[in-house]
């Protein structure tokens, strides 16, 4: 099969879909590999790497969209990219259609099959393995980002989180103990502070429980002990997800006048609405504001910051899906694996993800 990559055009998006080691695989097993010149620059991934593992290069992005049977990405299409499908193009890719009516009606009129990252079910991978990567890299980043913003040039308070013999260490307080919370609480615990988790299963905060033992607190999510907890913190993690809904407010306004002036919330789950009352998005480009003394960070697209990492993370995760869909095609490698039918959210002009059918009342 033609498989190809192209540079991301989305505003501060340095990912790219394919790294070097990634055309090695495909090349091996026997397909042809086209990527846009500059493509992978931003994750650190040079022309000459992809040309000596086997690649193509290409000037421009239409030539490759051309070419190709399969494109391999990492954000949506956006809406000047629409004009270069073609019917029968596999998209493999992050989609995000439940929210973007525009682009999938791009995707059922240009008869594209659109395989969707964020949907691929796969339960022996624990769930949604596509999306795992960066969820993991957000919830480490965020203690990072909390560290930094905790610097008093920033607004923060000016703590250090680990402190140093004979002063406070940080408390930290994660509201969350999934994918997002476990990862910032390990670097949370590295970094020497005082953890606080709190999550509404009471199984997942057994299992955080048996895994970090006495190093950290864990407790039930609810407004008293979320009250008590933050006006005691330094840095607050919002890493709250009921699947498919918007995130709970369980971090209110009135907490902030209760806070420590200077204290940080960092709210990863912004890119479900976020579970702040105060939460607004940001951007990596202008990433904090302050209300009521609190210093806020909600950027919706954390992984960016290191596209390096995240790249290899996510391509980690996407490569065997993909070589599944290149040597056997969509329809083949559907029938020998469920899981990959999963990711399927347009096939030959028809939606059939029911989620995304479901967030509109347009399609059947
Ligand atoms: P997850 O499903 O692994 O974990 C969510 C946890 O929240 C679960 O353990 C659940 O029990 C818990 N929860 C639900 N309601 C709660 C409540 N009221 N109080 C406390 N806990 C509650 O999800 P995840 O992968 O950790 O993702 C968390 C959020 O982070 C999602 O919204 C995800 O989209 C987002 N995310 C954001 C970025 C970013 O760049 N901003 C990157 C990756 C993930």
């Amino acid at each position: 099969m033609k498989v190809g990559c192209v540079k991301e055009i989305k505003n501060n998006e340095f990912r790219v879909g394919m790294t070097p080691d990634n055309v090695k695989s495909y090349v091996a097993a026997g397909h042809e590999v086209y990527i846009e010149k500059g493509a992978g620059v931003g994750s650190g991934f040079q022309d000459a790497e992809y040309e000596a593992a086997g690649a193509k290069m290409i000037d421009t992005a239409k030539e490759v969209w051309d070419t190709v049977e399969m494109m391999i990405k990492v954000k949506e299409p956006l809406p000047e990219e629409y004009p270069l499908f073609h019917e029968g193009l596999i998209l493999y890719t992050y989609l995000h259609l439940a929210a973007d009516k525009p682009q999938t009606d791009a995707l059922l009129n240009g008869k594209v099959k659109g395989v969707a990252y964020e949907t691929l079910y796969d339960p022996k991978q624990g769930g949604l393995p596509l999306l795992a990567p960066m969820s993991q890299i957000a919830g480490r980043l965020s203690i990072q980002e909390g560290a930094k913003y905790l610097e008093q040039t920033f607004g923060g308070e000016g703590v250090l989180l680990a402190g140093v013999p004979g002063t406070p260490k940080a408390n930290i307080v994660i509201l969350g103990g999934g994918n997002v919370g476990t990862n910032a609480c390990k670097i949370a615990v590295g970094m020497g502070a005082n953890v606080t988790i709190m999550d509404i299963s009471l199984p997942r905060l057994a299992y955080l429980d048996d895994i970090f033992g006495a190093r950290i607190q864990t407790l039930v999510s609810n407004d008293a002990n979320i009250e008590k907890a933050v006006k005691e913190a330094d840095l607050v993690i919002g890493s709250v997800l009921i699947p498919g809904k918007a995130a709970p407010k369980i971090f209110k306004k009135k907490y902030l006048k209760e806070m420590k002036p200077g204290a940080v919330f960092v709210d990863v789950a912004v890119d479900q609405g976020g579970c702040g009352e105060t939460t607004k998005v940001t951007y990596h480009d202008d990433p904090i504001f302050i209300e009521d003394g609190v210093v806020h960070y909600c950027v919706g697209n954390m992984p960016g910051a290191v596209p390096r990492t995240s790249t290899i993370a996510l391509t980690n995760a996407t490569l065997s899906y993909g070589l599944q869909i290149a040597n056997k095609g969509l329809e083949k490698a559907c029938a020998d694996n469920e899981v990959i039918y999963s990711a399927i959210n347009t096939y030959d002009g028809k939606l059939t993800c029911k989620n995304v059918a479901d967030s509109f009342d347009c399609y059947e």
